[in-house]
Order: structure tokens, then C-alpha cells, then sequence
């Protein structure tokens, strides 16, 4: 912990200042003797401590400015002493302003009526402190109180994100048993110890990334080790070797209009022009096998799991259909297999130059019927080429550069809960016949490869699969996600 800080610390010395008063805030809230300020003192270090009152409330806000990586950001401890001094006061005065807008610019629940709902053991300059902050809920064995703090939060700051951190676990082994109790509240507990500082790392590490989602963080996470993988996947005789060929511009394989001929599958890394590296998995080796086999109905079978093992290597599948051929129950069961490994999908459709007397419908009528036999994959785009005549195949890599781009893709947290808000404003959850009605607290995006969203509502039997299809809908109209599945997680609380 302390080299990473050590370093940053060079960094921060020689890059700009960044004001107190810009720089994003993390509210520590709790109720007392949990150790709020512990884990104040240990996240501020050294740091000058600045004081902030208000009339009306006894206890003041504690600020004090922290930094992880090269990130920088404010503390706020909001069960703070009162050592005030006025210089020190007049640099905060702004910090105690922009309570009604947060830094991601959306106006927060109204201050008056979360003050009306405040718990009772927290004091008043805690929802001022919530109002402007990510927030770390901090406590150290689940009390009742707990719960209505936890349910307060929830209720007046469905757009904030809250990290739930449960203090006092002191050994990994104690911390992890602890922990388990905590989910019950609705946010995933991480244990922690402010005063030995086990565990204050992975604290600063998932306060950072949510600090970098509320700053609107909307975009491909980077990672340069990653080549993504793209499988060249369809039945036999589609052309999947003349496309691969036609793609890496060499003749690494053979193509041969004989549907039997013996090779093997061949992964094949290139580079494209603007320098993005891509690994190409072919399944034409099917034919080895196939040839062994005695029966035809065999060769399908064996087509369709060499297929499927291609998926599971890759990133992005190109799924081959023939221009010409109906699709068949084959080339159904490897779109369900995309769909269900979470893999990014191009449709292709190769020989395009064998349809006859094409016009500007042609395509249209065509991706009807490819829209309605591969229902499954309504997400994925459609590239019409001809691997043996023209150039068009280059199309294949843009679309997967295009999807695999999407299925790395992060939504901020703040425009996925206003997605989320105004979908179910649009069409809130119908009533079940005992009256109940779902409600969503919140919305987080977990995981990417592909985009996993947990939805955490009050009891996730109320969302029917009609309402989870429409949501899922929703979220690809408002935010977008062309060309990778998407997960929703419905997790309830009780
Ligand atoms: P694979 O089994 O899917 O790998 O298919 P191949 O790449 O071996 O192609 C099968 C046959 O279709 C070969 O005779 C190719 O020359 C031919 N072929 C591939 N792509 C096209 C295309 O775009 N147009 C036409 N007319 N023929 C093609």
C-alpha cells in the first residue's frame, strides 16, 4: 500500500494542483463508533484535516484530501470534531455549495425530503456530505440501524454508488465469514480493518473505479495485452477459409471447392492497417475429422462442436451463412451457443455474388429472413460479402472491431441509472395479483466481456421475463450495446 502511495506521490507533486474544491468527493457515513474516523485519519494520512460547520447540526464535516493511483479525491468524514479555524473554513465555504447538482451533473433527490427520512442516529450534515459524494457505508457488525441507514441511502440516492465496507476484520479468514452476513443489505460487503489497514487497498482500488464512472466514464476499458479473438464459424462449404484467406491476405490455407479435404484449423494473428492486433480461430479442420466419419448426419454433428469450441476461445464470432442456403436448424444451434457463452457476433452472409438480379431490396428481404431464423441474435449486424470476388470481406473486421469495441464497453453509473429511471417511468412493473409491484433500487454495471448489469430491487421474482426483455430493450435503445449480448442480473433484497 505504502509504494503505491510513494509513487503517486512523486506523480501528484509534479503534475497541476487540482483545487479542494474540484476535486470528486467520498463521503464516509455510519453510525457512531463504527470507526468512521480511523478509517478517515488512514485514507487522509498526513494530509491537513479541514473543518466545515453548519448551523444547526453538532457535529461538523471533516474534509481532508486523499489520493490512490493517480487519482486524487476528497474525504469526508461526517461524524467529525469540531477544531475549526476561520482561514481553514474559508477554503471549504465552496465545497459546502454544490449540494444540489453532484459531479455527474444530475440533480440529486431533494435534500428537505431525505432529511425528512434521515435515520435517526445520523446527523444532519451527513446528507449534505452524501449529497455531494460517492459514498463508502461503513459499519462493524449488522445492527438494526444499519439496515434503515442502508435502506435510507438506497431510498434518497438510487444514483449514487455506494460501497459497503465492514470494518473491524482484522484477520482476511474472520473478515471473509463476517463479510458474508452483510449481503443481506443489498451492496457487496468488503471487509476491511481501518486500524490495521487490512483491506483499505481494495477499498481505495474500487473507490477510484467508481470515482471514474461517476466523472461519466463511458468508454472501452484499454488493456493492451488483449487480442481479441475472432472464430470464422458456419457449416461446411460456406466459404469460411476463403473469407479467412481473403482476410489475413495470405494463402496460409487452402481453399477447395471439394467439401472432405483434409487440413486442420489454423489460428492466425494480424495486424490491421490502424495497428489492432487480432487472432483469427478458422474451424475449416472439421473436415479431417468428417472424413473419418461414416455417416453424413455425423459431420454436421462434428461441424457444430468444432464450432462450439471455437466460440468458447474467442472474442468475437463471425458467423458464416451462404447467400443462397435457407438457414438451417445448424445454424441455429450456433447462434444459441454465441448468444449463451456472451460472445460479440457478426452475421455473414458470403457469396453474395451468387444471388441473381440484385437490386436495392435485395438485402432488405433478405435480412427478414435472417432477422427471423436467428431471432436469438437480433443484436448482431449483418455483412454482406464475397470472399472470392471482392474486397468486401475487409467489412467482417470493421463490424468486429464495432462489436468487440462494445462488448468491452463501460457504462457510466449515473446515465445507466437515468436509463434505468426513465424505463421504468415509461413502464413501471405491473402490479402482481397480490398487489405487489417491483421496485429497483439501483443499478450498477459489474462486469464487461460481455456488459453484466445487477439490478437490485426489493424481489426480483416481481420482474417478469416480459419486463426483463423490455428493460434489456430499454437499455439497448438508450445506451446502446450493438453486436454483444447483454446480461441483466436481478438480485433481490430482503
Ligand atoms: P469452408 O468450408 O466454409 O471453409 O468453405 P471454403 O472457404 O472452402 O469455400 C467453399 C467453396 O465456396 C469454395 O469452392 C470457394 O471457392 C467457394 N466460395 C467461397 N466464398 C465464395 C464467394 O463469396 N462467392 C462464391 N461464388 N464462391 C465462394
Amino acid at each position: 500500500v505504502r509504494d503505491k502511495r510513494r509513487s503517486i506521490r512523486d506523480k501528484t507533486s509534479t503534475s497541476k494542483h487540482i483545487p479542494d474544491n474540484l476535486l470528486p468527493r467520498v463521503a464516509i457515513i455510519g453510525r457512531p463508533n463504527v470507526g468512521k474516523s480511523a478509517l478517515f485519519n488512514r485514507l487522509v494520512g498526513g494530509n491537513r484535516a479541514i473543518v466545515v460547520d453548519e448551523p444547526g447540526v453538532t457535529r461538523d464535516r471533516l474534509y481532508g484530501r486523499s489520493y490512490w493511483g493517480d487519482q486524487e479525491f476528497m474525504v469526508i468524514d461526517t461524524g467529525g470534531v469540531i477544531t475549526l479555524s476561520k482561514s481553514q473554513a474559508g477554503v471549504m465555504e465552496e465545497l459546502a455549495i454544490t449540494t444540489t447538482v453532484g459531479m455527474d451533473g444530475i440533480p440529486l433527490a431533494s435534500r428537505e425530503a431525505a432529511i425528512a427520512r434521515m435515520p435517526s442516529m445520523i446527523e444532519k450534515q451527513a446528507v449534505a456530505a452524501v449529497d455531494e459524494a460517492t459514498v463508502i457505508m461503513f459499519i462493524d457488525g449488522l445492527v438494526a440501524a444499519d439496515i434503515e441507514i442502508a435502506d435510507w441511502l438506497r431510498r434518497n440516492y438510487s444514483d449514487k454508488r455506494i460501497i459497503l465496507a465492514v470494518n473491524k476484520c482484522e484477520s482476511p479468514r474472520k473478515g471473509q465469514m463476517q463479510a458474508l452476513d452483510f449481503w443481506s443489505l443489498g451492496f457487496s460487503p468488503l471487509p476491511i480493518s481501518a486500524i490495521t489497514g487490512t483491506g483499505t487497498g481494495e477499498l481505495l482500488d474500487l473507490v477510484c473505479s467508481e470515482l471514474r464512472n461517476f466523472e461519466g466514464f463511458d468508454g472501452v476499458e484499454e488493456d493492451e495485452n488483449y487480442v481479441p479473438a475472432i472464430a470464422i464459424v458456419g457449416r461446411p462449404n460456406v466459404g469460411k477459409s476463403s473469407i479467412l484467406n481473403a482476410l489475413v491476405r495470405e494463402d496460409r490455407t487452402i481453399v477447395s471447392p471439394v467439401s472432405g479435404t483434409t487440413r486442420d484449423a489454423i489460428d492466425t494473428e494480424f495486424t490491421t492497417e490502424d495497428g489492432q492486433k487480432y487472432k483469427l480461430i478458422d474451424t475449416a479442420g472439421i473436415r479431417r475429422r468428417a472424413a473419418v466419419a461414416s455417416a453424413g448426419s455425423t459431420t454436421e454433428t462434428l461441424s457444430v462442436k468444432r464450432a462450439f469450441r471455437a466460440i468458447r476461445r474467442s472474442d468475437v464470432v463471425a458467423l458464416v451463412i451462404e447467400a443462397m442456403a435457407c438457414i438451417t436448424e445448424q445454424d441455429y444451434k450456433i447462434a444459441e451457443r454465441i448468444e449463451k457463452e456472451g460472445k460479440a457476433c457478426v452475421i455473414v452472409v458470403n457469396k453474395w455474388d451468387t444471388i441473381p438480379n440484385k437490386n436495392h431490396q435485395s438485402t432488405t428481404h433478405y435480412e427478414q429472413d435472417v432477422r427471423e431464423k436467428l431471432r436469438i441474435l437480433d443484436w448482431a449486424p449483418i455483412v454482406y460479402c464475397s470472399a472470392t470476388h471482392d474486397s468486401s470481406v475487409d467489412k467482417i473486421i470493421s463490424a468486429a472491431a464495432l462489436v468487440e469495441k462494445e462488448r468491452s464497453r463501460r457504462l457510466g453509473t449515473s446515465i445507466l441509472n437515468q436509463v434505468v429511471r426513465e424505463a421504468i417511468a415509461f413502464k413501471p412493473p405491473p402490479r402482481t395479483r397480490g398487489g405487489k409491484r417491483g421496485r429497483v433500487y439501483y443499478t450498477t454495471q459489474a462486469a464487461i466481456r460481455p456488459p453484466t448489469f445487477v439490478f437490485f430491487v426489493n424481489d426480483a421474482k416481481l420482474f417478469s421475463e416480459t419486463y426483463r426483455r423490455y428493460m434489456e430493450k430499454k437499455l439497448r435503445s438508450d445506451a446502446g450495446f450493438p453486436g454483444t449480448p447483454i446480461r441483466l442480473l436481478w438480485r433481490s433484497r430482503k
